[in-house]
């Protein structure tokens, strides 16, 4: 099994969380889940609660934005009476996830504060531990190329964050030539095309750009295509609050943060290549064509820098907050397919728009 290197120093921060995983989300359970439950060993109080917490379609409801399981110690009631096994899978298994297409691979999601923190305590480039625990198909095996391609790109520092954004996109659009059947050497050729793409220049129209990240933020922030989580709520103020159409202003703000937090590159590369590996980007399998997967991916880095620039974070604690709660959005909501869907309904041809708003702020 593959894993990041970072997850063997992983323990939940529990009581010390600010962004627990357990509130502001609902929880889907398994019918295995609810007859774990339903069946174990439970006292009267955490019996009624369990009760109280499981609706009709199997979520642990969450009126107050919390668990109702969730002690106001910060830990689990059902955990520290109960033990590990009546827990409800995503919560045991929160904030890791394993993958087995096209490699057996353990990752965890940058929805969780801990792990953020520790993708910024080491400020080496993501790299994996172990190794490969099955044989490679030759079928996977050019797919498995393409995800180290992707993360040896983001990761390469002897170009800006910016340059390894645009020359990633421009290795997605090379591939998605090859159509269906992803060989080694498809993935060779695309590798062999970047420098292409990164001696163009984009042209952009700024008020197109905050335009079109509007475009991407509202739908989140309105609730259609909810992802009924906390994000929604910080997606919301943000509209409401601090987009302004004054590029000016944005500038002055990206400025701002720039200054304050000199390793933002480092941080946010690292956010990137973490998020490569745990969506399984570029073949997440949740988009039929690569240029959704990379407008999803440049959506998540453009909002990652227009939320860190306007919100004007004073502490690496605030800037975790945001990049807890931007992931939620996307890697466990719907702000991925939304971004995406965007992209498709102007009908872009390329990736010039979103790159641009992704690079300006
Ligand atoms: S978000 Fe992470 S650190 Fe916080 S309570 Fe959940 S698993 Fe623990």
């Amino acid at each position: 099994m593959l894993e990041p290197n970072y997850l063997s120093d992983f323990r939940c921060k529990a009581r010390k969380c600010r962004t627990s995983c357990c509130t502001g989300w609902k929880i889907r359970l398994s019918s295995n889940d609810i007859s774990m439950l339903s069946n174990c060993d439970a006292g009267p109080d955490l019996r009624r609660r369990i009760e109280k917490g499981i609706d009709l379609y199997g979520f642990i409801t969450e009126d107050s934005r919390r668990c109702p399981l969730l002690d106001t110690d910060g830990l689990c009631s059902l955990r520290k009476e109960c033990g590990l096994d009546p827990m409800p899978e995503p919560c045991k298994a929160f904030p890791l996830t394993e993958r087995a297409f096209p490699e057996n691979v353990r990752t965890a999601t940058a929805a969780c504060e801990r792990i953020v923190e520790l993708l910024w305590e080491d400020e080496n480039p993501l790299s994996l531990n172990g190794s490969p625990d099955k044989p490679e198909k030759p079928t996977e095996k050019g797919l498995i190329s393409a995800r180290k391609t992707a993360l040896a790109l983001i990761s390469n520092r002897l170009w800006s964050l910016d340059q390894r954004m645009k020359a990633l996109l421009g290795f997605v659009e090379e591939l998605s030539k090859a159509g269906a059947c992803i060989s080694p050497a498809a993935v060779r050729c695309a590798a062999n095309a970047l420098q292409v793409p990164l001696k163009t220049t984009v042209s952009f129209c700024s008020q197109d750009v905050i335009g079109f990240l509007k475009m991407i933020i509202l739908p989140l922030a309105s609730g259609k295509g909810s992802v009924h989580n906390d994000a929604d709520t910080v997606l919301r103020s943000l509209v409401e609050a601090e987009i302004s159409n004054s590029t000016t202003d944005l500038k002055i703000r990206s400025t701002f943060f720039s200054e304050r937090f000199p390793k933002r590159e480092i941080w946010f590369e690292k956010i990137l290549a973490n998020h490569i590996l745990y969506t399984g980007f570029p073949y997440s399998g949740r988009f039929a064509d690569l240029k959704l997967e990379a407008a999803s991916l440049v959506s998540f880095y453009a909002l990652m820098k227009l939320f860190s620039g306007i919100l004007k974070p004073q502490s690496i604690d605030d800037l975790v907050d945001i990049i807890v709660r931007l992931s939620r959005a996307f890697e466990h909501g719907n702000a991925d397919l939304v971004s995406a869907r965007c992209f498709s309904s102007i009908g872009m041809q390329d990736y010039g728009l979103l790159y641009a708003a992704a690079v300006f702020l």
